[in-house]
């Protein structure tokens, strides 16, 4: 049995583990030359930042399985504080789980479940096309095929969507199945990195814009992630606000990094902060799916061997919750033994995910 699973986010690294040990070869397609999607990490000058998603929220099954898997995990102490959309800060709520990410970054993560999968993982390897051929799936990517029993999708919705609107393949179910996936609303984010040569001495780590109304729905200070900032200086990761980043989405990112750094000089009442050392910008056209898919719709199309797994099926954009989904899905694939592969249903058994 051959299960081919399109990304190799942390929902599709989830699904190979979850389907470690079955009697079936796995093998994960990533456009990308890295794995862990938008848990994502740069390195550059001598700094460490986590550009999409900032830490980990672990319930603690996913906390002891982290600890368990390794590397140099950092435990954020600073809270996070707010702020409204005429720049008043405040004191946020405490924490209610660990914000956890790696000395290495977040994209750590990804890397050291997946060495415990047993799976082959293709990068720069972007799926083009899909097509049922028979009781198979072909997966094409840049002229070269790839053949399933069963594939997995797990690209953000809008992704998803346009490469099974494009398949060549005919089902009853398809028109209802797209329609349902494209629905899935997205927030754009464009996320700012601003480098300083000096402490910005504040006592959070981060600021959220609870009001929705500001240019700017995030800011965090990643020097404090142990490792990732030289002492003495400091890095901001800002995420903007959805709309300002749509408008600008497709400006240079010097002139996207120059407005960004107004708006911070701003809202941290720092002039200086106006005029970053250097600058970095991330795209994310679908950051974060605003609303949950309709599964059972998803179930309808499992007769056929297509299996879907993400935030975005989850129903919360949230790395804990897009690693969870797949992880039952690739147990519950897994569970199948020699039965044709189906969803078995998860109350039939203990939850073996983690
Ligand atoms: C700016 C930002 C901030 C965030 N902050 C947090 C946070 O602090 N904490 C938190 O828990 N979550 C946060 N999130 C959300 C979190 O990153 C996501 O919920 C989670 O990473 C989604 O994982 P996934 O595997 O479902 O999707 P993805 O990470 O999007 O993985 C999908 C994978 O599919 C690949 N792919 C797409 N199309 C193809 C194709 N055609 N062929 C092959 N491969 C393809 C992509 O390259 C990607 O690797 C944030 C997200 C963003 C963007």
């Amino acid at each position: 049995m051959e299960i081919g699973i399109v990304g190799a986010g942390v929902a599709g690294i989830g699904v190979a583990y979850g389907l470690r040990g079955a009697d079936v070869e796995v093998t994960l397609l990533e456009k990308n030359r890295e794995v862990g999607g938008r848990a994502a990490t740069r390195f550059e000058n001598g700094c460490t930042y986590d550009y999409g998603a900032n830490y980990v929220t672990p319930d603690p099954d996913l906390e002891a399985f982290m600890r368990e898997t390794g590397g140099d995990l950092v435990e954020i102490e600073e809270p996070v504080w707010t702020f409204d959309s005429v720049g008043t800060i405040e004191p946020g709520e405490a924490r209610d789980r660990p914000a956890l990410t790696y000395e290495g970054g977040i994209a750590e993560f990804a890397r050291r479940v997946l060495s415990r999968a047993d799976a082959t993982l293709e990068t720069e390897t972007r799926v083009e096309s899909i097509t049922r051929d028979g009781e198979r799936w072909r997966a094409e990517c840049e002229g070269r095929v790839h053949g399933f029993d069963a594939l997995v999708m797990t690209p953000p919705a809008p992704q998803t969507a346009a490469l099974l609107s494009n398949a060549d393949w005919d089902d009853p179910f398809r028109e209802e199945l797209v329609a349902s996936i494209e629905a899935v609303p997205y927030r754009t984010i464009l996320s700012v990195v601003l480098r300083y040569p000096f402490e910005i001495d504040r006592p959070y780590y981060a600021l959220v814009n609870t009001d929705r109304d500001h240019e700017i729905g995030w800011l965090s200070r990643e020097e404090c992630k142990r490792g990732h900032v030289p002492d003495g200086e400091s890095l901001l990761v800002v995420q903007m606000a959805p709309e300002w980043s749509l408008e600008r989405y497709g400006e240079p990112d010097g002139s996207i990094a120059e407005a960004a750094a107004g708006l911070v000089a701003d809202l941290l009442d720092g002039p200086r902060l106006g005029t970053p050392a250097w600058t970095d910008c991330g795209r994310w056209r679908h950051a974060l799916p605003d609303d949950e898919v309709d599964t059972d719709v998803l179930e309808r199309v499992a007769e056929s061997s297509l299996f879907f797994a993400g935030d975005w099926v989850a129903g919360d954009g949230r790395v804990a919750a897009a690693f969870g989904n797949g992880c039952e899905l690739g147990w519950r694939l897994a569970e199948s033994g020699d039965e044709p592969l189906q969803v078995v249903d998860p109350d039939d058994g203990d939850d073996r995910s983690r």
